[in-house]
């Protein structure tokens, strides 16, 4: 179950790369930007400001209905069927999640398999948690493994060590988050403790395969641990770089669209300032390649 795959992505690792969002997370964290990638089920994102009332979609379903000559949506009712993405003439409806083979989604990646290449690019394997699908992601990694495509993967490591023994033969980079290492403020930002993410860590770590840390940076939330994050990761040996990632709210949109509340609306994104004090930090307790 895969929500998008999208190519000549630069932000995912090295070089260019098509990303493959698969569905599914263990966590909550609550400045998301992927809440559609929280279940493994297909869902509706209804965007109501986009809709001109022409009322094609009422016939389609018991979703959609006509009050006072206005539609109405009932999400409740909805199956995600995506009969009204095909009709909508507005765009009101967008189908987030897609059941794709192995080879289905190994052939779309090997479309851009030539700039990949010629850019010291790949794919990335990102979500939602791809290793929760760690038997579909394998099976995709076998097919690229096979053309020399280079593999990260992208992961929160809130999963089992098995899930990781499967995967890292296959894997050149892991980008793994942090998000806190107080195990309170981990639980209080994401709904989950953060002991079995930082064995995992460890263990990767162990294992000498390269890794790229993340530290989502978000005000009010998280914007404590930025010392101890720093600490954490000087301990590692195979860290190529920490990458600051400082919280936008460019998601809120979806929240909307999934009529779900967005928990940090009341969060303003941190001026470019604050960013930097806090890659000083990090390197004035002795991290070199810390980046934006
Ligand atoms: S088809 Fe689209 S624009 Fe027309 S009523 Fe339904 S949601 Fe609104
Ligand atoms: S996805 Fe299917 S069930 Fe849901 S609103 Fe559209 S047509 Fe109706
Ligand atoms: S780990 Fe990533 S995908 Fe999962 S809830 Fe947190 S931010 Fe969203």
């Amino acid at each position: 179950m895969i929500f998008a795959i999208k190519p000549f992505e630069i932000h995912d690792g090295d070089g260019i790369r098509t990303t493959v969002f698969f569905k599914g997370c263990p966590l909550r964290c609550k400045w998301c930007h992927n809440p559609e990638s929280f279940t493994v089920k297909k869902e509706i994102l209804f965007d109501k400001a986009l809709c001109k009332n022409c009322l094609r979609c009422v016939a389609l379903c018991s979703a959609n209905s006509e009050q006072s000559g206005k539609h109405v949506f009932e999400r409740e009712k909805c199956t995600a069927c995506g009969k009204c993405e095909e009709i909508c003439p507005a765009g009101c409806y967008e189908v987030a999640g897609k059941d794709m083979s192995a080879e289905e989604i190994a052939s779309e990646v090997i479309k851009d398999e030539v700039f990949m290449k010629k850019s010291g690019g790949g794919v990335t394997f990102s979500g939602g948690e791809p290793l929760m699908q760690v038997e579909l992601l394998v099976e995709i990694a076998k097919i690229l493994k096979k053309r020399d495509i280079n593999i990260a993967v992208d992961s929160c490591v809130a999963i089992s060590r098995e899930s990781i023994d499967k995967v890292i033969p296959y894997v050149n980079t892991f980008l793994f988050d942090i998000k806190a290492i107080d195990e309170d403020v981990h639980i209080s930002c994401t709904g989950y403790s953060n002991r079995q993410i930082l064995e995992n860590i460890r263990y990767v770590d162990k294992l000498g395969v390269p890794m790229e840390i993340r530290y989502p940076y978000v005000p009010e939330m998280n914007d404590c641990e930025v010392e101890a994050v720093a600490r954490f990761v000087k301990e590692l040996k195979n860290v190529r770089c920490l990458r600051v990632l400082a919280y936008h709210n460019y998601a809120e949109r979806k929240y909307e669209c999934l009529e779900r509340p967005y928990p940090v609306a009341d969060i303003t994104p941190p001026e470019k300032d604050e960013i930097e004090k806090v890659v000083r930090t990090m390197k004035n307790i002795g991290l070199e390649n810390v980046m934006l």
